[in-house]
């Protein structure tokens, strides 16, 4: 796959990474290049995003749970018109499910997005900013359903959470909760993989602070990641391992 890539390529920088291989594409062209590659090729991987393209995210507390998101938009948009608006959601409830009166907004790192700590009022109404913290634990991939990158990053196979097949768990046909369901990820019943005490559910490390206190680091372009022993063997999308005895012998039967 390596040989493949380097001929395509030219001279890639890539490094073993446990279960992955790490990729460091040096321009953004050839990023985009190795991704064709990889998607031509059917050769599943995600793409781990520099901190400085990510996101700024905070949240906004203070406004009435009703307020109309389209409406906290276009006001921000007049309020701070430096800022680039990428995105805005409304926490909810974990337990309730229902809409809570705090406000993420999510900002494109423009060097403008700290403004908007200076936000004291919106919408006629006293208002307090603070930075985002994600949830602890880890961020499971709504398409492929493995863990550490989104969806928007993940260039995997999709795969149900219920039963494995190639479409998103919310087109699943299983409707009913199963008595004994099979996890994808660890081949085990009894659980399903986005249950945290399932062998390969990751453990949970302590979150890091973002905003505007961390230093920016310096621009990079993406690396990503290219599974190499999971379940789904790369160079084949449709081999599918399901034993860790499996994985081990075509891991150690593959060349690199
Ligand atoms: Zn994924
Ligand atoms: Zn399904
Ligand atoms: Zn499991």
């Amino acid at each position: 796959m390596l040989k493949n890539l380097n001929n395509k390529c030219g001279k890639v920088n890539a490094v073993l990474a446990n279960e992955y291989i790490k990729v460091y594409p040096e321009t953004a062209e050839e990023h985009r290049d190795m991704q064709k590659f990889c998607r031509e090729e059917k050769i599943e991987f995600y793409v781990i995003r520099p901190l400085s393209e990510r996101p700024f995210k905070i949240v906004m507390k203070g406004l009435h749970r009703d307020t109309d998101i389209e409406e906290i938009k276009s006001e921000l948009a007049i309020a701070l018109p430096e800022i680039e608006i990428l995105k805005v959601g409304q926490l909810k409830n974990v337990r309730t499910k229902s809409p809570m009166d705090i406000f993420m907004i999510e900002l494109k790192k423009n060097g403008h997005e700290n403004k908007i700590f200076e936000l004291t009022h919106f919408m006629f109404l006293k208002i307090k900013i603070q930075n985002y913290r994600k949830p602890p634990g880890a961020t499971q991939c709504w398409n492929c359903n493995m863990f550490n990158h989104s969806s928007a990053n993940c260039g995997f196979q999709t795969r149900c959470l219920k039963c494995g097949e190639d479409h998103r768990t919310n087109q699943c046909p299983i409707t009913t909760p199963q008595e004994n369901p099979k996890c994808i990820n660890c081949g085990a019943t009894g659980h399903i993989a986005s249950w945290r005490g399932c062998p390969l559910f990751p453990k949970i490390k302590p979150t890091k602070g973002q905003g505007c206190k961390l230093p920016q680091s310096a621009k990079r372009i993406p690396s990503f990641s290219i599974q190499e022993t999971g379940k789904y063997i790369l160079l084949n999308a449709n081999t599918k391992v399901n034993t860790p005895a499996g994985r081990t012998q075509l891991a150690s039967g593959k060349r690199i």
